[in-house]
């Protein structure tokens, strides 16, 4: 959770995407009539208008360097494809998730776990083509737009209604954290086209591709429920993608027919040296059943063995089963009772009892018990939610601890409910405050040797071997030449 104030208000216009106007126009890439859903005045209209949300949603990341960079490919990329006219947007989101994305009008998003995964600027050309590829052959205008519902939280929870109830903590609880966008089989083939053409045009080798794909296998292979790259799990298989796009990238090579294509694998490495790599602490951690929020300086128990996910706009908690959870979000209003009434206002919901004027240690606080009643769509019975709630006073701002379940099980998570919402403090202990992120660190290989030898030199812990094989896209038993560069992570 970071700079979360002025976010609140994105969440719930994400949902209204999806407004079906049809009209009929030229396909900039396959030059063919089709009907279209939007028109590209709405295209750009929403391009305009996602991109801040999307930026508040994950945070922007700051590194100037990398940021140009990624601009100058991109604007070089956007005037030699389809569409030439489009004024493209690129952006670096604040994320560990492995995630490349595009949204209509010409937006296209890169995470820093991407940026951290890439290997040189051929890769990221690549794949930088595919993204572009959405835009220009308008897929992501004939689609949807899915924002997760872990992402919208709580008012979505409570709008699902009893029977989704479940079902929606049992999507938090699976940890789908980042915003995906969602295309057809054949549209991911055309944008893999269209990125070995588009990278091939502006001088890369897009056979390189093909290394990134096969990163992508090993990274879902390998994934844990917190890193499931949904860049991969929306696209074609691997092996497929290798077969094709090396065919492509020949044919291209021969039509635009350059004397050599550019890899640059050094140059790239030095551009991430210092990135940052993984969950970045200062954004809130946990730790022994704790979240702890070096920034904002607060901390709060957190149940043991329960889900916990960090996002920009809140920590969200869901017990296993997906019976209950639990988030902590900002509050609007300026005292605890005020953001209280404007909770129950919003949500339309019925107050089962009101504390205020009460401490949670030391600080002023007002905590409600409400139900959201609602009707069940088949059955036609009433279901309800019952939710206990904390808004607390703290640093200029109301912090809002919620703890939810079906109204039949609220009081066998009652008490876990307050432990939580009691539990929250200020974060005092310098040693919980001056946390560090681990960020990619190039070091030079000092003589010949395997990639595993390597990592040992650089005293990388053994049992992450693994982690860093993929991260520098090798074997553990690559042999590695004097003076080649390899990524691993120091914390600073
Ligand atoms: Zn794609």
């Amino acid at each position: 959770m970071k700079n979360w104030v002025k976010y609140l208000s994105g969440f719930a216009t994400l949902l209204l995407v999806g407004l079906v106007i049809y009209g009929c126009s030229r396909n900039p890439v396959t030059g063919k009539k089709e009907i279209m859903f939007i028109s590209k005045q709405q295209e750009l209209a929403m391009g305009a208008q996602y991109d801040p949300q999307i930026s508040a949603m994950y945070g922007v990341y700051q590194d100037t360097k990398l940021q140009a960079f990624i601009n100058e490919k991109g604007k070089k990329m956007g005037k030699i494809s389809h569409r030439p006219e489009l004024d493209y947007k690129f952006k670096i989101m604040d994320s560990p998730v492995v995630n490349a994305f595009a949204v209509p009008g010409g937006y296209v998003y890169f995470t820093r776990g991407i940026m951290a995964h890439f290997n040189n600027e051929a890769e990221f050309a690549g794949v930088l083509g595919h993204e572009i590829g959405h835009v220009t052959a308008r897929h992501s205008a004939q689609q949807q737009t899915k924002a997760q519902l872990a992402q919208v939280g709580l008012i979505a929870g409570l709008v699902a209604g009893g029977e989704k109830f479940a079902q929606f903590a049992g999507q938090a609880q699976q940890g789908l954290g980042l915003l995906f966008l969602k295309f057809g089989r054949d549209d991911e083939t055309q944008s893999d086209e269209l990125g070995v053409e588009y990278s091939t045009k502006i001088g890369y080798d897009a056979n390189e591709m093909a290394g990134f794909f096969a990163t992508l296998k090993r990274l879902s292979a390998q994934a844990g429920a917190d890193a499931i790259p949904t860049f991969m799990s929306t696209h074609p298989d691997p092996a497929d993608r290798n077969r094709k796009v090396a065919a492509l990238a020949k044919g291209w090579q021969q039509k635009d027919s350059r004397p050599n294509y550019e890899v640059k694998r050094n140059e790239y490495l030095r551009r991430i040296d210092g990135l940052v790599y993984g969950e970045d602490p200062r954004q809130g951690y946990v730790e022994n059943n704790a979240f702890y929020h070096p920034e904002l300086k607060f901390q709060f128990p957190t149940p043991t063995g329960w889900r916990i996910i960090n996002t920009p706009s809140q920590v969200q908690m869901a017990e296993p089963q997906g019976k209950a959870m639990m988030m902590l979000q900002l509050g609007k209003g300026s005292s605890t009772l005020q953001a209280a009434q404007t909770f129950v206002q919003e949500n339309k919901l019925q107050v089962v009892e009101v504390k205020e004027s009460i401490q949670v240690n030391g600080l002023p606080a007002t905590a409600i018990v409400s139900d959201q009643v609602s009707q069940n769509q088949q059955t036609g019975q009433q279901q309800s939610i019952r939710i206990l709630s904390y808004f607390i006073q703290y640093n200029g701002l109301i912090y809002v601890i919620h703890g939810m379940s079906l109204q039949q099980d609220f009081d066998r998570f009652f008490q876990l409910f307050r432990n939580t919402g009691e539990g929250f403090n200020k974060l005092t202990d310098p040693s919980k405050i001056n946390v560090k992120p681990e960020r990619i660190a190039i070091e030079t290989v000092p003589s010949n040797m395997t990639l595993q030898k390597a990592l040992q030199t650089f005293k990388v812990e053994s049992k992450r071997y693994n982690e860093f094989a993929i991260l520098n896209g090798m074997q553990l038993n690559t042999q590695l030449k004097s003076g080649t560069l390899i990524k691993v992570v120091e914390k600073k």
